[in-house]
């Protein structure tokens, strides 16, 4: 609009991601959901029960490893990707499914072996600043 002066500005988009933390052990801890009401434990985080709506809630900390779940491999990924880039479910305790990228080569995963949680870089957006965030990797036994 003509008279406000404010310059166009850049919107930056950035994937919206669940949180997490990392201990000093290196141990990566994702921070869910869990419902008091009916005992549903879920993630990303919500201030309300995604199965039964209560606000009783309280913060869940989930750990690895987790169960391979399902998997697929993405070919055709959006600027700032490298691929393929194979995403998958990695079920954690509690049943708690998660969607993150899981490094390592499609054709030596399996459904139901077991995963560590790690965070890595997922994304380079355009200015080449890396996008960090959890991700999976074959467990080492
Ligand atoms: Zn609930």
């Amino acid at each position: 609009m003509p008279g406000i002066g404010k310059q166009a500005e850049t919107v930056r988009i950035r994937p919206r991601i669940g949180r997490w933390e990392t201990a000093q052990t290196g141990e990566i801890s994702l921070i869910g959901t869990h419902c008091s009401r009916c005992g549903e434990t879920f993630f990303p985080e919500h201030a309300v029960c995604a199965k039964c709506g209560s606000s009783d809630t309280a913060e869940a900390r989930l750990t690895g490893p987790a169960r391979l779940a399902t998997f697929t491999v993405v070919h055709q990924l959006p600027a700032g990707f490298s691929g393929p880039l194979t995403i998958g479910y990695g079920e954690l305790d509690g049943g708690v499914l998660v969607l993150a990228p899981i490094d390592g080569p499609a054709d030596r995963l399996s459904t139901g072996m077991p995963l560590d949680l790690q965070v890595g870089v997922t994304w380079v957006d355009e200015d080449g600043e890396p996008m960090t965030s959890y991700r999976f990797r074959p467990a080492t036994v």
